[in-house]
């Protein structure tokens, strides 16, 4: 059930996101009016365990009277707050809950309440018409901030590079927000870095209050010195099957350090672990979902190596995390 508003309720903003699932009866659409039109979109907490959106959006609204008043909001803004059960528990989703960022249309999960949802707020917004979208995410390794777009267009870059010049263009996975809304707005992704981290949260608000105060999202051509493209070329997953820790010990057992990859370049033949026995312990899906791992992986007497230069991100060691989600994205140049 979606709940829609178009105010903020009373006391909302002194609320942290653990305790957001008591003021909210679940996924909660807030229309906040503001001077200007077309409005802006903002998701946050579609991982509930991902502050930083709902932080830097509650201290941003602090500073303004929606509605009208003494500060008006520069132009309208539209919140989509996500998933507030997980949030009050503090994880990226809840065992028997779906992602909230792998439910919207055009994703592979099965009917459920969640992908009804996110079909009713798309057409909402679909037919509203948006100056652009953004969703707000954290990511648990070590990470530089950079926003993902899933079209490679003038305005989507434009609007990602008011966050970062890092920008990283993907279409897998399906069923994310960005790529619903990609069809009929500008939008983005944004990852600011780890959970509660402060630089993260100024830095998320700085950019959602800039794009509030934009005319205008310019359609002409971005050159080479202003953006560093990326594009994801396959994904790494550890089978369920596969027992796997950091360190020695483990039927894959990681290098601990394997964050320190995250965003640079690696050589072929760069060590990731160790692995007990002769079976591959990761499979390697392709952007355009074929399995790939035996030309980005191999085994050489136990030691994992990636058999192709590549740059990873989101590796993390957070096991839950992992498991949930995948070990990392592998990335090349994109010309
Ligand atoms: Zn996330």
């Amino acid at each position: 059930m979606l709940n829609e508003l178009n105010q903020i309720p009373r006391g909302l903003l002194e609320l942290q996101s653990h305790q957001l699932a008591d003021a909210l009866q679940g996924p909660t659409l807030i229309t906040l009016q503001g001077m200007r039109e077309p409005a802006l979109f903002v998701s946050v907490l579609l991982h509930g365990n991902e502050t930083t959106g709902w932080e830097a959006v509650r201290r941003l609204l602090q500073d303004y009277t929606p509605g009208g008043g003494e500060r008006p909001l520069p132009r309208t803004l539209v919140l989509f707050i996500g998933n507030v059960d997980a949030a009050r528990h503090q994880l990226r989703r809840m065992d028997g809950q779906p992602d909230y960022n792998r439910t919207w249309p055009g994703g592979k999960a099965d009917a459920c309440a969640e992908t009804r949802l996110m079909d009713q707020v798309t057409a909402l917004m679909r037919q509203r018409g948006l100056f652009a979208s953004i969703d707000i995410h954290n990511n648990t390794g070590l990470n530089p901030h950079y926003a993902c777009v899933n079209v490679v267009g003038n305005s989507f870059l434009r609007l990602a590079t008011l966050f970062s010049r890092l920008v990283i263009y993907f279409i897998r996975p399906r069923g994310v927000q960005s790529l619903a809304f990609a069809e009929f707005c500008p939008s983005v992704t944004i990852e600011c870095g780890k959970v509660g981290d402060e630089a993260g949260i100024r830095h998320t608000q700085e950019f959602v209050e800039a794009c509030l105060h934009l005319h205008d999202l310019p359609n002409d051509t971005l050159s080479h010195t202003q953006v560093d493209l990326f594009h994801t070329v396959a994904t790494v997953k550890i089978p369920a099957h596969i027992e796997f820790g950091f360190g020695e010990h483990h039927l894959l057992g990681l290098d601990p350090r394997l964050e320190r990859f995250n965003f640079s370049e690696l050589p072929a033949g760069t060590h990731w672990g160790d692995v007990l026995g002769e079976e591959m312990p990761l499979v390697v899906t392709s952007e355009s979902g074929e399995i790939v791992t035996s030309d980005f992986f191999e085994l050489q007497q136990g030691r994992l190596v990636n058999r192709l230069p590549v740059m990873p991100s989101m590796l993390t060691r957070d096991e839950r995390v992992i498991r949930q989600d995948c070990l990392c994205y592998l990335m090349e140049r994109y010309t």
